[in-house]
């Protein structure tokens, strides 16, 4: 095989593919895979931190889980059991000897079928990671709404992580990085705020957290941790329809996502939120969820696993 065209990323040495270590080299697919033409694949994005015992990876059983969920909204059996794919995750993080990144579990229809329904064509799993640091870099950040929506709940299901659904999030990216903004923010079909094109949003007003309710989002993982470490700093959360007027004039807005974290939000269609700087709440938010995922928090140490 040719050599691999060097990745704007760090690789690690092994990929898990099908129950086997392979060289990241070697973790190939036909170009004729089901799942290259049509987005007929499911995937989980992970962070595994460094931690006093070694790496972590933050709330694994809650990631499986809605693995296995997305795979059952495409009819797709993944051929590993949850304890299979749990485990392996676990060795794929402890083969690497990496301290601390991100985990690409990608469950999808192979080669070997070709019409639009997949039912029953070959499923492979591969289980990535590798380094990498901050995805949006933790300061405040310029925002804007897409002129696209997020994707009708009735068109997909709007809570698996199929890949074929981030069509909507690559072109919503495309447009806001023309436009020289950091992220997108998508409005759903009604014209409530949904989410980023890979996170939740949230917003703080006289101390109370709102985030918009599931219907046409993502039941992010990070968004329901941000919910409970609220809790515990003594602020709620209210799930609501909320406009982008709501947005506009909250005290402090911020991105929720694994590879976000806690993400500032410093202004939102060039309108200033706050002072434009990370609010109070919003930093001390993210350095109790930073804390947590490094295991400095006791009553958080449930949400890790540790991969030694
Ligand atoms: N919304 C979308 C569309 C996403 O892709 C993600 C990232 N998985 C999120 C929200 C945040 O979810 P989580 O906190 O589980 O990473």
């Amino acid at each position: 095989m040719s050599k691999l065209p060097t990745a704007s990323f760090p690789i690690t040495k092994k990929i898990w593919l099908n129950g086997r270590m392979v060289d990241w080299q070697k973790a190939n697919v036909h170009v004729l895979s089901h799942a290259l033409h049509y987005g007929s694949a499911v995937f989980e994005g992970i962070r595994f931190y460094e931690t006093a015992k070694g790496p972590a990876i933050f709330r694994l059983k809650e990631h499986v889980d809605r693995l296995f969920y997305s795979a059952k909204s495409l009819e797709m059996k993944i051929p590993f059991s949850r304890s299979e794919v749990t485990k392996a995750i676990v060795r794929t993080v402890a083969i690497n000897k990496v301290a601390s990144g991100y985990i690409r579990p990608l469950a999808f229809f192979d080669y070997g079928k070709m019409g639009l329904n997949p039912t029953g064509g070959r499923v492979s799993l591969a289980i990535a990671c590798w380094p990498w640091g901050s995805y949006l870099g933790g300061k405040p950040i310029r925002v804007k709404t897409s002129k696209l929506i997020r994707l009708h709940p009735d068109s997909v299901v709007a809570d698996a992580k199929v890949s074929g659904h981030y069509v909507n999030s690559i072109l919503a990216s495309i447009e806001i990085k023309k436009a020289k903004f950091d992220e997108a923010l998508f409005l759903d079909h009604r014209g409530f705020v949904a989410e980023g094109p890979g996170e939740n949003i949230f917003f703080l007003k006289k101390g109370k957290l709102h985030t918009p309710k599931l219907g046409s989002i993502l039941a992010g993982i990070t968004r329901d941790a941000v919910t409970k470490i609220a809790a515990g700093l003594g602020v709620s959360t209210k799930e609501g329809n909320y406009k982008l007027k709501d947005f506009y004039s909250a005290d402090e807005v911020f991105f929720t996502g694994t590879a976000a974290e806690v993400q500032p939000i410093g202004s939102l269609d060039l309108k200033k939120i706050g002072n434009g700087r990370s609010g109070e709440f919003t930093t001390k938010l993210r350095e109790t969820f930073l804390a947590a995922v490094a295991g400095e928090i006791p009553k958080y140490k449930k949400w890790l696993t540790f991969a030694k």
